[in-house]
C-alpha cells in the first residue's frame, strides 16, 4: 500500500511539474542594443499584466525627446517571418535620437510566433546572422506567420470569427493580424492584440505603424495601407516618397478587413493607422532556397530602408497636416542604407553611436 501511494505521490508531481512548466514558459529575448535615444524599457504586460511571464510578452522602448510633440508607435514583427519590419524597428530603438515628440518601439510585436515554423515552407532560415564592426556576428530569429501552437491553450476553431465579426479560417486565431481589436479574456494571440490596443490608448498614441512584408509578386509588396483617417497624409508621404525615387502603392484600409491591425487599430484607438509592406522573396511560393538576406533583387537592406522611409515620411506628412509633430536624428535614409549595408547602422560592443 506504501509504495503504491509514494507512485502516486510522485505521479502527482510529475503532473505537477509538468503544469508548471507550461505555464513557466517566458518570453522570447532578443539582441537589442540599445542606443542612447532609448529613455525607458517596458514590457507590453504593462497593459495587459495577465501576459507578464508569458510567450506572449515582448520589450516595448520608449524614445522620448523632452520636446513637446505627438507620440509614435512603430511595431515589427506582427509576422516572424517578415524580417524587415522586425529590422527597421531594431535601428530605430539602436539608432534614433528623438528632437520631438517621443518613439514607442516593438520590435517583436507577436513575440509567440518567433521559435517556431509554422511548416508551410522548408527552405527558410530559423535564423539569420549580420557582422557589425568588430567582427560581432550578431544573430536574429526568423520566426512564423501565426503563434507556435503549444503557447495556445486549445486547438484551432474551424472557423474563427473575429471581435467585430470578421470571418477566416481557423488557423487564423494565431495569427495577429487578425486578431485585432483583441480580447482581455482570449487566446494568447487575441490578449497579445488586446494588450496593443491598451498601449494605443494609455500612451495616447497619435500615429501606429505595423511593419509587414509581402511575396515580392503579392499585390502587397511594396504597399502602404492607410486607414481612412489617414489616408490625406499617406497619399502625402507616397508623393514624397516617390521624390526620393521609392515606389511604393497605396491601398486603402476597407471595411472588410475586419481583425487588420490598420482597419482595428484605427477605428478602436484615436491614434491614425498605417501598415507597411516590401517584397521578402521568402514569402513567394514559387521561389526555391529563397535568400532573404541577400536576395540581389531585393535584400534585406533595401527593404529595411524602405520601411523607414515609410515611418519617415507618414510622420512628416501627418505633422504637415496638423498632428503634433514626431522627429529624429539618427536613422539611415533609404540611401544610406542601399549606399552601407545593415552592418553600420547595427551597434556593436565596440561603438555606440
Ligand atoms: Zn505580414
Amino acid at each position: 500500500m506504501k509504495r503504491t501511494g509514494l507512485t502516486l505521490t510522485a505521479a502527482a508531481l510529475m503532473v505537477f511539474v509538468m503544469a508548471v512548466g507550461v505555464f513557466a514558459q517566458t518570453p522570447a529575448f532578443h539582441d537589442i542594443r540599445p542606443g542612447y535615444g532609448v529613455t525607458g524599457i517596458g514590457w507590453l504586460s504593462d497593459y495587459h499584466p495577465p501576459l507578464k511571464g508569458t510567450p506572449g510578452d515582448t520589450r516595448v522602448y520608449f524614445l522620448d525627446s523632452g520636446v513637446p510633440g505627438g507620440t509614435a508607435y512603430v511595431q515589427g514583427g506582427t509576422h516572424g517571418n517578415e524580417i524587415a519590419g522586425q529590422m527597421a524597428a531594431i535601428i530605430l530603438v539602436e539608432r534614433a535620437i528623438p528632437t520631438a515628440g517621443r518613439l514607442i518601439v516593438v520590435p517583436y510585436g507577436n513575440n509567440a510566433n518567433i521559435d517556431y515554423n509554422d511548416g508551410y515552407r522548408d527552405d527558410v532560415p530559423s535564423s539569420f546572422t549580420i557582422e557589425v564592426e568588430g567582427g560581432l556576428q550578431r544573430e536574429f530569429r526568423y520566426g512564423s506567420r501565426r503563434t507556435n501552437p503549444a503557447y495556445e491553450s486549445q486547438p484551432d476553431p474551424e472557423v474563427y470569427v473575429t471581435p467585430d465579426g470578421g470571418v477566416h479560417e481557423g488557423e487564423e486565431i494565431r495569427n495577429l493580424n487578425r486578431v485585432h481589436p483583441g480580447k482581455p479574456d482570449g487566446t494568447l494571440t487575441e490578449q497579445i492584440a488586446y494588450a496593443i490596443r491598451r498601449l494605443l490608448i494609455e500612451e495616447n498614441v497619435d500615429v501606429a505603424f505595423d511593419l509587414h512584408e509581402a511575396g515580392v509578386t503579392s499585390r502587397l509588396a511594396n504597399t502602404l495601407v492607410a486607414h481612412p483617417k489617414g489616408m490625406d497624409a499617406a497619399v502625402f508621404a507616397i508623393l514624397d516618397l516617390s521624390a526620393q525615387g521609392i515606389h511604393i502603392n497605396l491601398e486603402p484600409s476597407r471595411e472588410e478587413f475586419r481583425g487588420l491591425s490598420h482597419r482595428e487599430w484605427g477605428d478602436h484607438t484615436q491614434a491614425l493607422s498605417f501598415l507597411t509592406e516590401t517584397a521578402n522573396p521568402g514569402q513567394s511560393p514559387d521561389i526555391v532556397n529563397p535568400d532573404v538576406i541577400n536576395d540581389p533583387v531585393n535584400p534585406l537592406h533595401d527593404r529595411v530602408g524602405r520601411q523607414l522611409a515609410m515611418v519617415r515620411a507618414v510622420l512628416d506628412a501627418t505633422a504637415l497636416l496638423g498632428v503634433p509633430p514626431v522627429t529624429y536624428d539618427g536613422v539611415p535614409t533609404y540611401a544610406d542604407l542601399v549606399r552601407d549595408g545593415l552592418s553600420p547602422w547595427l551597434n556593436a560592443p565596440t561603438a555606440l553611436p
